[in-house]
């Protein structure tokens, strides 16, 4: 169980992205924003302290946005003040989102001062056009020297952050950028292919002729491409888009794998506690106007009932290369997932996209390229 911790801020948008995030530019006086925007995530943190109870906490993420904008002593003192605050084990996994053209030798010092142990670089490619061609802010030779900073400050658990089916984007480009990327020696290697999310400007181009973008079968052939490399390289495939040294998972993702609860604190952040989900409300004066009065703003709560417990276990536990323990799930539910999901599971082997193997079940090679339809089989 852990804390994700939102940081809706970035230098300047990517074309491909809609994630919750404004440009620092546009805000008059970034730095009062940005001390605001902690005071209320303090706030935040201390509403939920009681409602948590005593549950030990073991990993947190500071994911965004671009935390890393944010000044690393703030973001330092922050981390402290949680640590302290909530009921942490003694040494949690705590890991931040960094964009490489945003981190300082200091700044990497001063988070690993507090515990930071584990970094994630928003890397996408090791081409500079391709880092244009999707409006990212940073160059390639940024990311090598990122990762020296971080090393020398004693934060050694790296994962790099991959993309492929960018605009004009080529297999040779994406075996290259794999291959940098090992280079570095990353503990983990995140790979996601590009999505086109409607509204974005990437979006507009593609559907005016502008941009070509790489079709589905490309996409398929490069995903395919990361696996053989990756796996060549001496990594693990445990979760569709993730890719680690052996034993170097990255433990908060496998939270939401496990469908485990987790604190979530931020404007447009998502927690999950005593069966309850909530959604903040993605609109930052608003989120800290709403703690001013120390009251949250969600834009979503529900109480999870045991049924779509059950079926979000089997969707998202499906995404690891694992699969999910029979045993495990029955001791959690009381039922073992044959009996619940009996038709759907039989369907699944029927077109050989799920197999069982040493008490677990879990997607085949085919049906790794086919998850959505091997989770979506699962929701009741
Ligand atoms: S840095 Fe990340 S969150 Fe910010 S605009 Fe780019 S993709 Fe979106």
């Amino acid at each position: 169980m852990g804390v994700y911790v939102h940081i809706p801020f970035c230098a300047q948008k990517c074309y491909y992205c809609d994630f919750h995030s404004v440009v620092v530019s546009d805000e008059e006086d970034f730095s009062e924003v940005a001390g605001n925007y902690l005071v209320s995530l303090r706030q935040e943190a201390r509403y939920y302290r009681p409602l948590w109870g005593e549950r030990p906490l073991r990993t947190i993420f500071i994911g965004g946005g671009t935390p890393s904008l944010l000044p690393p002593r703030d973001l330092a003192a922050f981390v402290g003040f949680l640590r302290e605050e909530l009921p942490f084990v003694s040494e949690p996994e705590i890991s931040i989102e960094i964009n490489p053209h945003s981190l300082t030798r200091k700044g990497a010092q001063a988070l690993s001062m507090v515990g930071v142990n584990r970094a994630s670089l928003g890397v996408q490619a090791f081409q500079d056009y391709l880092l244009e061609a999707i409006g990212r802010i940073h160059r390639s030779e940024q990311v090598e020297g990122s990762v020296a900073m971080l090393r020398e400050a004693g934060i050694g658990n790296i994962n790099l952050d991959l993309m492929f089916g960018l605009p004009s984007q080529s297999s040779q480009d994406w075996v290259s950028t794999l291959q940098s990327a090992i280079a570095l020696r990353p503990t983990h290697i995140s790979c996601y292919g590009l999505i086109l999310e409607g509204g974005t400007p990437l979006e507009r181009w593609v559907s005016e002729g502008l941009v070509d973008l790489p079709g589905d079968d490309d996409q398929a052939e490069m995903f395919q491409m990361a696996c053989r490399i990756l796996l060549g390289a001496g990594y693990e495939h445990y979760e569709i888009s993730n890719f680690c040294r052996p034993g170097w998972q990255c433990k908060h993702n496998l939270l939401y794998w496990n469908n485990r609860s987790f604190i979530g604190l931020g404007s447009g952040a998502t927690g999950y506690i005593s069966g309850f989900r909530y959604k903040n409300a993605s609109d930052i004066q608003r989120y800290m106007e709403s703690w001013d009065k120390g009251v949250p703003f969600y834009e979503d709560f529900a109480k999870v009932s045991l049924e779509q417990e059950m079926d979000e276990t089997m969707m998202v536990g499906m995404r690891l290369l694992q699969g999910i323990n029979e045993a495990d799930f029955r001791s959690r539910y009381q039922v073992g997932f044959g009996e619940v999901y009996r038709e759907a599971i039989e369907n699944l082997l029927a077109r050989g996209l799920v197999e069982y193997a040493a008490g677990h079940l879990r997607v085949t090679r085919q049906g790794l390229f086919l998850e959505n339809q091997v989770s979506g089989a699962f929701l009741r």
